[in-house]
This record gives structure tokens, sequence and C-alpha cells, in this order.
């Protein structure tokens, strides 16, 4: 039989089922809030059923199959929607298995520092290599450079600090390392290696992992 009935939340909808005992054969629900209106809908079917004595005869002889008093194995099923909006949804589990949010802070943050240690590598490659020579003080400029890479990908903490901090010192060394190397230039370390390393460790532990606290 067709059922229209009208949610509670202003949808109304229809669908076609067959009542078994004057009752729903299943659960349905509102399409439009997911109510489940099965309670509305049995009311409707008691409304309806008494005036004409169930109509039996509506479909083909029952499937061979079926055994009287075996007991019924379906019990939730959709009924056949209706062209129209009528079809009652079911029941979504949708549960997105989300990756623990830390986790993937802490990669991103990785990633914002390993970028951003890139670009102060290249920074201080070029002091050495072109400039022809090193200041200390450029430590501050890729300890920040890195951890403000690690502060926006990341969510801070001591963990990404301290990454941050060894990448800032990689990239000082690479850059000293290719620099003089390519610029003919001793390797022995010297003070403003020394002092830029300490400086930009310190500020890109500070940075990298005041994020969030
Ligand atoms: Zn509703």
């Amino acid at each position: 039989m067709e059922i229209k009935i009208e949610c509670p939340c202003g949808q109304p909808f229809e669908f076609d089922v067959e009542p078994e005992n004057g009752q729903m054969p299943c659960e349905v629900k509102c399409p439009d809030c997911g109510t489940d209106a099965t309670a509305l809908a049995n009311a409707y079917i008691r409304e309806q059923l008494p005036p004409k004595p169930a109509p039996v005869a509506a479909r083909p002889a029952p499937a061979p199959m079926t055994v009287p008093g075996a007991p019924r194995a379906v019990r939730q099923y959709s009924p056949p929607p209706m062209p129209s909006r009528a079809v009652p949804v079911p029941a979504k589990a949708i549960a997105k298995r989300k990756k623990n949010p830390n986790d993937n802070a802490f990669r991103n943050g990785v990633i914002g520092a390993a970028t951003a240690s890139v670009i102060a590598f290249i920074i201080w490659f070029c002091l050495v290599r072109f400039g022809q020579f090193e200041i200390g003080w450029a430590g501050w400029l890729v300890g920040g450079i890195v951890g403000v890479g690690a502060m926006i990908g990341g969510n801070g903490g001591s963990r990404m600090g301290t990454l941050s901090s060894l990448f800032a010192a990689l990239a000082i060394l690479g850059g000293h390392f290719f620099g003089c190397m390519m610029g003919g230039l001793d390797l022995t370390p010297n003070v403003a290696l020394i002092v830029g390393l300490i400086l930009g460790a310190i500020t890109a532990y500070k940075i990298g992992s005041g994020a969030n606290n």
C-alpha cells in the first residue's frame, strides 16, 4: 500500500510498502532529517486498513519456499522506492576513519620545516658562495624561517621544536659546506658559522615548538 506521512520536521514523503500484521515490516526514516518515522507510518496504516480488509491478492502467489510459521528472516530492508522523493533513508554508518590529528600535524610540521630549511640552506649557501662570507646573525633568519615552516604545518611541542633546530642546523651546515666547496673557501668552522648554528637552533626551537603552547 502507499503510505503518505509528514515528518515532524515538515517533510512530507511517501512510499509503497506491504504492511505485516497491520504494521510496517521495517523501519522508515525521514529522507530529510533522518528521524525514525516508523511510528507515524504505523499510525497511517492503522487509519487506512480498517475500511478495506488487507488486500492480499494484489501480488502473485507467494513463493513455494515460504513455509507457514517459518521465522521471517529479513526484518531490515528498504521498501521499494517510489519514483519521487519517497526513499526512506537507511541508517548510514558514516564513520570516516580519521587519522590521529596530532600525527598529521606533526607530519605537516616536518614537511613545513623541511621545506623551509631548503630555503634557509639556499640563503646560507648564497652568503658563503656569492658573498664570500658568513654572518652569525643570519642564523636568526635561518632559524626563523625553519621555525615558521614548522609552525605553519605542525602544532608545536618540544618534539617539533627539536626537529626545527635540527633542520635549521642542517641548512646552515649544508650552506656552509657547499658554499665553501664551490667558492673555494676553507671549510674549517669559523665563528660566524658557530654563532649562526647556535642562534639558528635556538630560534628554530622557540618558533617551531611554540605554535600551540
Ligand atoms: Zn524529517
